[in-house]
C-alpha cells in the first residue's frame, strides 16, 4: 500500500481546501480500503469526512426526503420516513451486502463504489479502468457477470451497487459541491456509460463531494418491488436485478418506473419506453412486451447469454410482484 496523508475536517469548507489530484474523500471505507489494499488505488491523502454535518434525513418543503451523504445504509433502509414511503428503497438496500457492511457504509459512498470486475482488482492484468488504454480482459476472458447493455469495446463492466437502482427507479437528484459552488445531477446523469473513458464511473469532479441525496415526493406506495437474483442468498451481487415500480388506474398503468441492476456500468433505464405503456392494461403480457422491449438492444458475451432471459423474466415477475404488493397512499 502506497503511504498516505490523513485529515479530518470539521467543516465542508475544509475539506474542500484539501482536495488535489491525489486526495480522496473517505467515510465508511467500505469499498476504499479494499482498493487500496489491493492497490487498485494509491491516494496521498485521506481526507476523512466523518465528522462532517451531513448525517440527517429530513422532509423537503416539496414533499421528499433529503438523505444526508453520511446517513449509513442501515440507518437510511430502517428510517420510518423510508420504510413508509420509499419501501423500494429500502428493500434495494437490504439487498446489498451484509448487515456489518451496511453499518458502515454511507449512502453517498454507495454511490461511489467501484465495479467488482474481478479483473479491475487484480493488479497484474491489463484493464482500461484501473490503467486506461492497457486493455480489457473480460472481453474475451471470465465475463459471466459483465454487462449486456451500454459496454464499449473498451469496458463490460458493471455497477454493482442495489440502491442505486431503486434511487434510479425513484429520479433521485444528487446535491454536490465543489470549488466552483453548489450543483444538483439527476440521477440518469450521475454515473456513466464506459465509452472510451472507463476509467470515470460519474460526471464528479475530483473536488466535488457528495453533500446529499434527494427523493422528490412518493408516486408509487406499496407499488413497488426489488427483486434480485444472485448465486447466493447473501453478501453476493446481482447478477441481474429489478426495481419496479407502479402507479394503477383500476387495472391501467397510469405511471411505471423501472431500473435494471447488474446489467451495464449504470442503472439501466428507459423512460421513454416506460411512457410508452402508460395507459395499457397492468397485465402479465403487457410486461412481457415491456421486457422484451427494454432488453432489445443487449449485446450478452460469451459467458452471460443467460442474463438476458434472466432479465426478461425478473422484469415480469417485479412488475408483477409491484403490482400486488399493498394498496397505493
Ligand atoms: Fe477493466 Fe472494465 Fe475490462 Fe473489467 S470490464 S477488465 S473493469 S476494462
Amino acid at each position: 500500500m502506497t503511504p498516505f496523508s490523513y485529515s479530518k475536517p470539521a467543516s465542508i469548507e475544509q475539506a474542500l481546501s484539501l482536495t488535489g489530484p491525489h486526495s480522496r474523500f473517505i467515510a465508511g471505507g467500505t469499498n476504499l480500503l479494499d482498493l487500496m489494499k489491493e492497490n487498485v488505488a494509491s491516494p496521498r491523502q485521506l481526507i476523512d469526512i466523518s465528522a462532517l454535518p451531513l448525517h440527517e434525513v429530513g422532509e423537503t418543503a416539496q414533499g421528499g426526503v433529503m438523505i444526508g451523504a453520511l446517513v449509513s445504509n442501515t440507518e437510511l433502509a430502517w428510517h420510518p420516513l423510508i420504510e413508509s414511503r420509499y419501501p423500494l428503497l429500502a428493500q434495494a438496500i437490504l439487498a446489498g451486502a451484509s448487515p456489518q457492511l451496511r453499518n458502515m457504509a454511507s449512502s453517498g459512498g454507495n454511490l461511489l463504489q467501484r465495479t467488482r470486475c474481478q479483473y479491475f482488482y487484480d493488479s497484474a492484468t491489463p484493464c482500461n479502468k484501473r490503467v486506461p488504454g492497457s486493455g480489457c480482459p473480460a472481453r474475451a476472458g471470465l465475463n459471466r457477470n459483465h454487462a449486456i447493455l451500454g459496454a464499449s469495446q473498451s469496458c463490460v463492466a458493471t455497477h454493482p451497487s442495489d440502491m442505486c437502482v431503486a434511487l434510479a427507479a425513484l429520479e433521485a437528484v444528487v446535491h454536490v459541491r465543489g470549488h466552483g459552488g453548489e450543483r444538483q445531477i439527476a440521477f440518469a446523469d450521475f454515473h456513466r456509460l464506459p465509452g472510451e473513458t472507463p476509467e470515470r464511473d460519474n460526471c464528479l469532479s475530483e473536488d466535488e463531494l457528495v453533500l446529499a441525496i434527494e427523493l422528490p415526493a412518493p408516486r408509487f406506495g406499496r407499488h413497488s418491488h426489488y427483486l434480485k437474483i444472485r448465486d447466493r442468498a447473501s453478501y453476493a451481487f446481482a447478477l441481474v436485478s429489478v426495481a419496479a415500480a407502479l402507479q394503477l388506474d383500476g387495472q391501467r398503468i397510469a405511471a411505471m418506473r423501472l431500473a435494471l441492476g447488474g446489467v451495464a456500468h449504470k442503472p439501466w433505464r428507459d423512460p421513454a419506453l416506460e411512457a410508452h405503456f402508460q395507459g395499457r392494461s397492468a397485465t402479465v403480457q403487457t410486461y412481457a412486451e415491456f421486457a422484451e422491449a427494454l432488453l432489445r438492444g443487449a449485446q450478452p458475451l460469451a459467458d452471460n447469454r443467460f442474463k438476458v432471459r434472466l432479465a426478461n423474466n425478473a422484469i415480469i415477475r417485479a412488475l408483477s410482484t409491484a403490482q400486488s404488493a399493498g394498496v397505493q397512499p
